[in-house]
């Protein structure tokens, strides 16, 4: 079978056309002019901002061209611009993820559709709530921005109270939705330990899944793990983290995939168990929106939507088509012609989407000059970012990312010289020996004993060595 992925559409509907070049798009770092001022505002979008309405039904209409029966649609989250809060209320949150929501289930009526919740669908943004505010929140995305159309007879207790549900396919595989949002490090209003209880609901859920025989597919907006574009950007506060890819971990004989969105670019992770078995892959899609990011080095993207293909039972991806627009040249043409970017397994050269062959892949990506890195550095901006080598710390960091979803892991790996595949294998099972034996506190306290010596030795050795006597002070002083 096969299902589509649509992410992080962003819908602006201030964009504007007019001719001023200071009155485009809004954004969080007020109006944005045109990418290229020589042209008349763009049709489908550009660069800057986020995207016209114009683009949203370019998106969908492509979906439908290119594939119009798949056996469902994911929809990752993010519908709402990137505008400031104060520019912004809960009613236009609903209004705005209404008109998006009933162009896609008129596009594809009959067509299962599930979504997740993005940390912009909100107001104030990323404050997804818990507790008492949730039954009203979730209650009126499913009332006034007419989720009901897609959510319809599902359970969905869940989601009244945190926003996450869980569903069979008409073939039996389950897909599991969650509102990783309440695990963002953003997110103020989200509860410990466990808010929502959504944990304790995943870990119970994939046991009853493991006794029915069945096989899953997780999806959600925010990934675990940490970005590849720049040093050090963790999604989920470190204990949810941590939380989350245990339970992923643990549960990988049940999880055929995982499936976010949110990054704006498109990458990958591997789950590893402590002794870097790979687990289950996570595919990050691109995005619709062509925003560029304001945070330094994350930049811009071409639109982008993909076709997965899988195993209706087991739930096994067998392979995606990543399809794009490029925006230059559709603006150009005033044309919006929809390519295929790449096919997965084709442009990769691996024999399918296991976390095994993933794992080989990105061990070829940590080969010097590896043809397959520079491709999967092309797709990462969707085509966009073509001029840029991503060599020494660039490429270090991508590796680090998709390798290390465990935030220590991953501050290991990118602490650490740029390591060849198979002198990480062994430095992994070296530092996870320390983790599950005694080494970590032993050298912990080498390190104590080391410093008090050195810090404490001439003006404190009188006091300390009250007690002592003569030889061993003796003996301190010598080391
Ligand atoms: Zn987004
Ligand atoms: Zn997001």
């Amino acid at each position: 079978g096969a299902f589509w992925q649509i992410t992080d559409i962003h819908y602006d509907s201030n964009f504007s056309r007019q001719p001023s070049p200071n009155d485009l798009c809004h954004s969080y770092d007020g109006y944005r002019g045109p990418t290229d001022p020589g042209i008349p505002h763009p049709m489908f979008g550009d660069y800057n901002c986020d995207s016209p309405w114009k683009l949203v039904e370019s998106a969908m209409d492509a979906m439908k061209r290119l594939h119009p029966n798949p056996d469902f649609i994911l929809w990752t989250g993010d519908n709402v611009p990137h505008e400031p809060d104060s520019d912004f209320d809960l009613f236009k949150v609903f209004s705005s993820m209404k008109t998006v929501t009933e162009r896609l289930v008129r596009t594809f009526e009959g067509i299962p559709i599930y979504p997740s919740l993005g940390n912009h669908d909100v107001w104030p943004s990323d404050q997804l709530p818990v507790g008492k505010k949730a039954a009203d929140f979730y209650g009126g995305i499913y009332e006034h921005a007419s989720w009901k159309t897609m959510l319809d007879g599902f359970h969905l207790d869940t989601f009244f109270k945190g926003g996450y549900y869980s569903v069979d396919t008409i073939f039996g595989l389950r897909i599991i939705n969650v509102n990783s949002v309440l695990w963002y490090k953003s997110n103020k209003v989200s509860t410990f330990p466990d808010p929502a209880d959504q944990l304790i609901w995943l870990e119970e859920e994939l046991q009853e899944i493991r006794r029915k025989g069945k096989k899953v597919i997780l999806a959600g907006h925010i990934p675990p793990g940490s970005l590849a574009r720049v040093d050090n950007m963790k999604w989920f506060t470190a204990k949810f983290n941590s939380k989350f890819n245990d339970l992923l971990v643990a549960n990988s004989d049940v999880l055929a995939a995982t499936i976010f969105g949110h990054e704006h670019t498109d990458s990958f992770r591997i789950t590893r168990d402590n002794n870097g078995h790979p687990g289950t892959p996570m595919f990050l899609a691109p995005a619709v929106t062509p925003w560029k990011s304001t945070v330094p080095g994350i930049g811009s993207n071409n639109p982008a939507i993909r076709l997965y293909t899988y195993n209706r039972t087991s739930g096994s991806i067998l392979d995606y088509q990543q399809y794009f627009l490029n925006l230059s040249a559709a603006n150009r043409q005033e044309k919006d012609q929809w390519h295929t970017e790449y096919i997965a397994t084709k442009d990769f050269g691996v024999k399918t989407l296991a976390a095994s062959d993933l794992s080989e892949l990105v061990d070829k990506f940590a080969q010097e000059n590896s043809s397959e890195f520079d491709r999967y550095y092309q797709y990462n901006s969707v085509s966009n970012d073509v001029q840029t080598k991503c060599v020494d710390t660039c490429k270090h960091r991508h590796i680090c990312a998709i390798k290390e979803v465990d935030y220590d892991l991953y501050d290991l790996c990118m602490s650490g010289p740029y390591f060849s595949s198979s002198s990480m294998k062994v430095f992994r099972r070296l530092v996870s020996f320390c983790l599950n034996s005694l080494c970590l506190p032993l050298s912990l306290f080498v390190l104590m004993i080391f410093l008090y010596v050195v810090f404490m030795r001439d003006d404190q050795i009188p006091i300390m060595m009250k007690n002592n006597n003569a030889q061993q002070r003796e003996k301190l002083l010598i080391a």
